[in-house]
């Protein structure tokens, strides 16, 4: 068979069918597995990297939560997405000099580990907005180069975002280093679950444990994860 473009991108409607479903699936066996309840566990499609075309047919498929990392391509993407009631999630790493674009555009912040960040974060968020959601994002496994707080950092920081309205403290979010290893993987997703708990004796109302991507989500769901952060599982290898 010819393989024109009309019948390629059949194809790849379906294979993104397969990936979006067969990912519920993971999650939802994940869930049972550990007595959770699944609709408490948000599962967020990570575009970056994919065409515009597998939003939409993701979107098509009644998937609300998306998150990219890189700010200039997100933007391309959320003009082309106007009108669609889309959740936009930033992951990537921030650079002071785009928090503007990201306050300005997004829903939630993953990955905030400096109080500069969150400042200008909460300057930036026009007030018809509302509050952004954020996250401090842990270093758990202490890797150099990785962006990420050390834990004993985390409680002075949380407690000088706490007066910025501009900005919510929802909860925390790591990246732990890849083994492909369930236990290892599982030890630093509870690791980050003590943490959330440390927030709460503290005082902060924290809900959310944003851990868990397309090689461990297993491990993040038995360890309480509430937003898993799901790419290639879904939509295949990036761009
Ligand atoms: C790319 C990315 C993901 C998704 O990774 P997959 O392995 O493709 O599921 C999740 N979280 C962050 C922070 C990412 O950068």
């Amino acid at each position: 068979m010819l393989i024109t473009p009309q019948n390629s991108g059949l194809d790849a409607a379906k294979r993104l069918r397969a990936g979006l479903l067969g990912t519920r699936q993971r999650l939802a066996a994940a869930a049972a597995a550990c007595a959770r309840d699944v609709s408490d566990i948000r599962l967020l499609a990570v575009t970056k990297g994919q065409p515009l075309e597998s939003i939409q047919a993701a979107a098509q498929l009644g998937q609300i939560d998306f998150a990219e990392s890189y700010v200039q391509e997100a933007l391309q993407k959320m003009a082309c997405l106007q009108g669609s009631p889309l959740v936009w999630h930033y992951i990537g790493q921030l650079q002071a000099n785009k928090t503007r674009a990201v306050a300005e555009n997004f829903d939630w912040v993953h990955t905030v580990d400096r109080e500069r960040v969150a400042r200008r974060l909460h300057e930036h968020r026009p007030h018809y907005a509302g509050a952004l959601n954020i996250c401090i994002q842990i270093n758990i496994g202490a890797e150099l180069g990785k962006g990420g707080i050390q834990s004993h950092e985390l409680l002075p920081l949380a407690r000088r975002i706490a007066g910025l309205s501009g900005v919510r403290l929802r909860g925390l979010m790591c990246i732990p280093p890849a083994t492909g290893l369930y236990d290892a993987q599982l030890h630093h997703f509870q690791q980050l679950g003590h943490q959330l708990q440390t927030l709460r004796e503290a005082g902060f109302e924290v809900d959310t444990l944003s851990m868990g991507m397309s090689a461990d989500l297993e491990a993040a769901i038995a360890a309480g994860a509430t937003m898993v952060r799901i790419g290639t599982a879904i939509f295949g290898e990036r761009q």
